[in-house]
């Protein structure tokens, strides 16, 4: 149960007073539905009034808080004109300039004679000083009320400004006290100030400065939440490795069967990377490893000894893709090295026919099928194993690890593997699977060839289609990647079946085409069809993207690549340069092209690091950006910028680990309680409840 003192934070907006529904919507929609989301919502800029010159010394253009005599107004002969009210001091006159204006407003609130300080933005116009529509008339004892810096705030169209800061005032006002959750030598080492401190410091810039997110109030709320990000992971995964284990270690003899068989010899950084897996799963600890490695890099293997060890001690292995393509390649590349092995392997994707799926099914149950690769639907409900020992996940570009622990629930102290083709900068790994056990493949395979990466514009397409027909006389592979427009699928596929239709008018039954709505049937078709030779030329929406692999491909093409991200062009790079042939990648894309989408295309013919080109992508776009956040099940941070704060996570990542090893009991595992709640991190705090 959330603490009662946070109770006041998760009322909706419209509990604060002067907030209806209307309004309430809209700034649902700005920040969102509850007090606690106007907390995080941080000003953008700032408004310094602190300027208080004499008039004439008044500097143009910039924003002045002047004290004045009001001497006369003057009203427009029309309404084209403005209304005009002539004030002064002792080194001269300011006239406050009002378009449409009210005379008896103005009459009222700048009687003849009064004194008013009136802040605003000093103009000139031919020789005269001039404050257009300023934002502040008060009397001198008023004066007070202007905030000498104001807080600019991100807005939405419709909710005036003075509303939203009146809410986010009133929010502040209902933020309680907490007792601190961070150390206090490590706080004060800091120099952070206490929470509350933070937050009202946060919302009340000083300058500039205060706004950056290395200012301490700003490092500080940062630092809480990702504190409570790293703490939750941290609870789920001693949730994880508490559980019971078993040890895995065979006797080689499958495992030297398939490496006697593979044409290559491995590389160094897959014979480190089994080292490790083959630690932890003889370790009695349950295993929850990630295996990161470029396309190309060849987790596969990797994943097919891990999943011998299992065989060899009498257990099952499951190898899961994200998609029916992917699952049934590794299974083309995997079966024919597992069935030389002695091994007995199926596929199973949910879509197989009834009576292969009958016996698959009843194999697995059995245990006379020791191996098994599919998708999702491995782990669904009529799926039973006789002893599953080794889940193997291929994720690809996708995350979200932590909600998949469950598939663990298919067997009896199950170990995980987890491949990821994305190289993930170091700070987001954290984020996203805390402190996660990693191998890392940053070596490629002998033989690679470099891929020349070529960057044009969409214009001279013609000239890329005669390049493309050049090659295709040759007879090489090629992609032909369509834009992606966003959010919709069916725009998409229109821009694919429209190149498709005009490559087919020029290289006829050599074009074929592949997208997310063709049917199994269909897309195997077109896949067969182009890595057997029959078409050389694949139309495709980025449903290529996840792990086709025809060695002979040799040209990529990507239309509008500026569209894509740097990790996706990547990828997409990745499925050229695979086999014999120098390969071309042509990234095409629209005008004007702008500052940033250019610098990241350049980064591209630069490198093919993929590691540096997330990092890189990084830097330029930012997480969220980076990642297509919400698809991707990234947590999103309302406070801390990951490409700011890297640094800190790596200090919220050891904090937790430390309360972790320490045990949460007395007044600071409360206060922790407390962050996860005020975080919505609930389902970690109910752990760390019970723990
Ligand atoms: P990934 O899954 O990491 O994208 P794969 O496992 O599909 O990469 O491997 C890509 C290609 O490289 C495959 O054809 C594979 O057989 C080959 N390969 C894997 N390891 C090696 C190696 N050590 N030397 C040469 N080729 C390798
Ligand atoms: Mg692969």
């Amino acid at each position: 149960m959330r603490p009662e003192i946070l109770f006041p934070l998760f009322a909706p907006v419209t509990s604060l007073p002067g907030i209806g529904p209307r309004t309430g919507k809209q700034i649902e929609a700005l920040a969102g539905p509850l007090v606690v989301d106007l907390l995080w919502h941080l000003p953008r800029e700032i408004v310094d009034r602190r300027y208080s010159p004499k008039i004439t010394e008044a500097v143009e253009g910039r924003v002045a808080t002047l004290t004045v005599t009001v001497e006369a107004h003057d009203p427009p002969p029309d309404r084209r004109r403005p209304y005009r009210v002539r004030c002064r001091d002792d080194s001269g006159f300011l006239h406050l300039i009002f378009f449409h204006a009210k005379p008896e407003y103005l009459e009222k609130i700048l009687p003849k004679g009064s004194i008013r300080v009136v802040s605003g933005r000093i103009e000139r116009f031919r020789e005269e000083i001039q404050m257009p529509h300023p934002d502040h008339i008060v009397s001198p004892e008023e004066a007070d009320s202007i905030r000498r810096v104001e807080p600019v705030y991100p807005m939405t169209a419709g909710l005036s400004p003075k509303t939203l800061v009146k809410a986010i005032t009133a929010a502040i006002g209902q933020a309680p006290d907490l007792d601190d959750w961070l150390d206090p030598a490590f706080r004060s080492r800091r120099r952070w100030p206490s929470w509350r401190e933070a937050l009202l410091s946060a919302h009340a810039p000083d300058d500039e400065a205060a706004l950056s997110p290395s200012a301490i109030a700003r490092e500080r709320l940062a630092y809480d939440e990702l504190l409570a990000n790293q703490l939750a992971l941290a609870l789920l995964r001693a949730r994880h490795r508490g559980l019971p284990g078993r040890e895995i270690a065979g006797d080689d003899r499958l495992r030297a069967k398939v490496r006697a068989a593979l044409p290559f010899e491995l590389t160094a950084s897959q014979e480190t990377a089994l080292a490790e897996i083959f630690g932890d799963m003889a370790d009695s600890g349950r295993m929850l490893r990630l295996l990161q490695g470029d396309v190309g890099s060849g987790k596969t293997v990797v994943a097919l000894l891990a999943m011998l060890n299992a065989v060899e001690c009498g257990g099952q292995a499951a190898l899961m893709a994200p998609t029916e393509i992917l699952a049934r390649q590794h299974y083309a590349t995997i079966g024919p090295l597992a069935q030389a092995a002695g091994v007995r392997i199926a596929v199973l994707t949910g879509r197989d026919k009834p009576a292969d799926r009958k016996a698959t099914l009843a194999g697995l149950a059995d245990g006379s099928i020791e191996l098994a690769v599919g998708t999702h639907a491995l782990f669904q409900e009529p799926v039973k194993f006789a002893d599953l020992a080794l889940a193997v996940i291929d994720e690809q570009h996708r995350f979200g690890v932590h909600q998949r622990l469950d598939l663990a629930a298919k067997g009896k102290g199950v170990d995980m593997l987890v491949m990821t083709a994305t190289p993930i900068p170091r700070s987001l790994m954290l984020t996203a699977y805390g402190d996660l056990d990693s191998s890392q493949l940053r070596e490629k395979p002998a033989g690679r060839k470099p891929v020349d990466t070529r960057i044009v514009p969409l214009n001279r397409l013609d000239e890329v289609v005669g390049a493309v027909a050049r090659a295709l006389d040759g007879g090489a592979g090629i992609y032909w990647v369509c834009p992606l427009v966003s959010e919709s699928e069916s725009l998409d596929l229109a821009a694919a079946e429209e190149r498709y239709t005009a490559l087919s008018a020029r290289f006829g039954d050599r074009v074929a085409l592949i997208h997310g709505r063709m049917k199994t049937a269909e897309k195997e078709a077109a896949m067969a069809r182009f890595s057997k030779g029959d078409a050389r030329l694949l139309v495709a929406t980025t449903v290529i993207e996840v792990g086709i692999d025809v060695a002979d491909a040799a040209i990529m093409v990507v239309e509008h690549a500026e569209r894509f991200g740097l990790a996706q062009l990547h990828q997409l790079r990745g499925r050229v340069g695979r086999g014999e042939r120098k390969s071309t990648c042509l990234l095409l894309y629209g005008q004007p092209l702008g500052e940033t989408a250019r610098a990241r295309l350049a980064i591209m013919r630069e490198t093919d690091d993929g590691f540096r080109i997330a990092e890189e992508d990084l830097r330029l776009r930012g997480a969220g950006e980076m990642l297509g956040v919400r698809q991707s099940g990234m947590p999103e941070f309302r406070l801390a910028d990951i490409a700011a704060h890297g640094e800190l996570m790596a200090v919220a990542r050891d904090d937790a680990k430390l309360i972790l090893d320490r045990g949460l009991k007395g007044p600071r595992g409360e206060a922790l309680r407390t962050l996860l709640y005020l975080f919505e991190r609930d389902a970690a705090a109910v752990t760390l409840r019970s723990g």
